[in-house]
């Protein structure tokens, strides 16, 4: 059985985020990207899955600009055995990315499809929902714990409280949440070999779909500066401010 991964190229989670000055948005330019962190997740979820036998082939899709391409090298180094790019420079929002991913899955048929639990640069956390109801199959959402045994996948998730057991029948879409697995790192030999492996790529209309945004930003702008915190000399002052002039915020 195909599995497809997800993958989106963010902002490396270790930048320091810069609002622009005209409040249009953050800066990318000259700033590290990388592989957005839950997606390395279900990207290591997927090959893992392939080295048990469960999985024949791992297909991994971004959509993006050209400058995506690092992130399907780094795939392939991972293990995957096909990349493909849908490649556009709209500014992309979940629902234009689920419609493409829609058509690509009809496409290529697979049973299984991995998302991250959501994408660190907008915290959007829709993507895998909307694509599962697109396409009308089960959903499995913030997987802690996945088995896929014949014909069902069980998932465990975290909640509130507790762990929750979900089964369901495949085809199915899960997303990875933090403590799935710990990604492994591509080696210096897996990396040499990726550079020689060919990145497919198709365009949203090829995939008959118009990925142009819906929503308008109007404002992007930093959070409040938080007032710098103090240090006290003794425990009797640290009570004192306590009692008159701590409040909560
Ligand atoms: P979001 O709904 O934006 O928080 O994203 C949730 C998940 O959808 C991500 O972790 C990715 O697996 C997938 N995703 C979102 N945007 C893209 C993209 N441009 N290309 C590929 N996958 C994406």
């Amino acid at each position: 059985m195909k599995v497809v991964v997800a993958l989106k190229r963010v902002i490396d989670y270790n930048v320091k985020i810069r609002v622009k000055t005209d409040g249009t948005g953050v800066e990318t330019a000259n700033v590290k990207m990388s592989m957005n962190p839950f997606d390395e997740i279900a990207l290591e979820e997927a090959v893992r899955l392939k080295e048990a036998g469960i999985v024949s082939e791992v297909i991994a899709v971004t959509l993006g600009t050209q400058a995506c391409q690092d992130v399907l090298r780094t795939a392939l180094a991972v293990g995957a055995d096909r990349v493909v790019l849908i490649e556009t420079d709209v500014e992309l929002q979940p629902l234009a990315v689920a419609t493409c991913l829609k058509a690509f899955v009809q496409k290529e048929q697979p049973r299984l499809v991995l998302l991250g639990k959501q994408a660190i640069d907008d915290d959007a956390n829709q993507t895998g929902q909307m694509l599962a109801a697109l396409l009308g199959w089960a959903q499995a959402t913030n997987a802690f714990k996945l088995e896929i045994a014949g014909d069902h996948a069980t998932v465990t998730r975290e909640i509130d409280g507790g762990l929750e057991t979900l089964e369901a029948s495949l085809p199915v879409i899960v997303t990875a949440d933090l403590r799935l697995n710990t990604p492994r790192y591509a080696t210096l030999p897996n990396i040499m070999k990726a550079k020689k492996k060919t990145i497919e790529s198709l365009l949203p209309a090829d995939l008959g779909v118009d990925p142009s945004p819906r929503l308008k930003t109007l404002l992007v702008s930093d959070p409040p500066v938080r007032k710098p915190g103090i240090v006290v000399n003794s425990v009797t002052e640290l009570v004192e401010k306590l009692r008159n002039e701590a409040r909560v915020i």
